[in-house]
């Protein structure tokens, strides 16, 4: 059968970005998804629709459809302080392209990337890594089966691949 909303599909993918080759799931361990229920990226589950195993699919996703674009607010200036344990400023964390894990106001985890290191300040970027990006997937349709209505009910996957209560 095809994907579809409230299928579930089993596929392969390669994820690439400016050529550079980020995630690879292959046949071993391959991505399980229930369709039409925003598990996954909008401009790659919309693109999939129709396809049925055996397909090969290369596509291409916008940042609008894929991790978004960049937010500026998501650019901060924060305190040298900040870095520093015991008073001593941990200089290893502060190479430009470092990325640094943080705890926003609610203790929440944050991973900033650093971008400038100036004399009191450091400027961090919050964006996720892939915002702005064009993504480009390459794969394969391995299983396309129908959702069984609990699945569709918990919005995810059960058995090999998913959830397993
Ligand atoms: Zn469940």
């Amino acid at each position: 059968m095809k994907i579809e909303k409230n299928t579930v599909a089993t596929v392969t993918y390669s994820l690439r970005v400016d050529g550079e080759l980020i995630e690879e799931t292959g046949k071993e361990k391959p991505l399980t998804f229930l369709a039409g229920v925003g598990m996954m990226i909008p401009g790659f589950e919309g693109q999939l629709i129709g396809k049925k195993p055996g397909d090969n699919y290369d596509i291409k996703v916008a940042p609008e459809e894929g991790y978004g674009l960049v937010n500026k607010e998501a650019i901060i200036d924060l305190s040298l302080d900040i870095f520093k344990v015991d008073g001593v400023l941990r200089e290893d964390m502060l190479q430009i392209g470092n990325v640094v894990p943080l705890q926003d106001q609610n203790g929440n985890p944050l991973q900033g990337v650093v971008k400038e290191v100036g004399d009191d300040t450091v400027k961090m970027d919050f964006n996720h890594r892939l915002a702005g990006k064009e993504l480009s997937f390459t794969g394969e349709i391995l299983e396309v089966r129908e959702a069984t209505p609990e699945e569709i009910e918990h919005k995810h996957v059960h058995g090999p691949g998913g959830h397993q209560h």
